[in-house]
């Protein structure tokens, strides 16, 4: 019997969709302890956990950087004690550490762990500081510090984060407008 339909466990562990994002990066960001933990086993049993544990996504962020959005200690823990590279940048520079901080999450008991690289950019941007912003009305992240809003009548109140901005021509209907906006509103 041929195998046609049955993806490969390896292939699947290591597709990626159009933002370069794999299993392991949704694993970090669906903040559920038990699936990142099975997950991790699965790509340890394929032999795939060194290739995958800090692959970056189309703007650099590994797993940890996305699980740094969030405030869940089990997460971000199980990635480093497989070994995530807690000093990872992105295209912007950003460390794990600086997303952490960024997205509210300084009171984390897994922030001891990120290591401060000592460089510009550990400490929180001009306007960063004011509390809830926003919602990202695409990966559903609370907002501290910049984001853009549409401006289109067509859309009622459409947020979207410093990250989902970046890729807004292939998640919104074209030709909307979204001028930024910083701070507490
Ligand atoms: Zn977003
Ligand atoms: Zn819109």
């Amino acid at each position: 019997m041929d195998s046609i339909g049955l993806p490969d466990l390896a292939i699947t562990l290591q597709s990626r969709d159009n933002q370069g994002l794999t299993p392991l990066h949704y694993a970090a960001i669906s903040n559920t302890a038990e699936m990142m933990e099975r997950l991790l086993q699965l790509l340890e049993e394929q032999g795939l956990l060194a290739t995958l544990i800090d692959d970056k996504d189309l703007d650099g962020w590994t797993p940890l950087h996305w699980a740094c959005r969030r405030s869940n200690d089990a997460i971000v823990e199980l990635l480093i004690a497989k070994n995530a590279n807690t000093s990872a940048k992105t295209r912007d520079g950003w460390t794990p550490r600086y997303i952490a901080i960024l997205h509210g999450n300084s009171h984390t008991a897994y922030l001891k762990d990120l290591p401060d690289t000592g460089e510009a950019g550990e400490d929180l941007p001009d306007g960063a500081d004011q509390g809830l912003v926003a919602y990202c009305d695409v990966c559903f992240v609370t907002v501290y510090w910049k984001y853009w809003h549409c401006a289109s009548p067509d859309c009622d109140d459409f947020d979207l984060c410093d990250k989902c901005y970046k890729h807004a021509d292939q998640i919104h209907p074209p030709g909307h407008e979204f001028p930024p906006r910083v701070g507490y509103v």
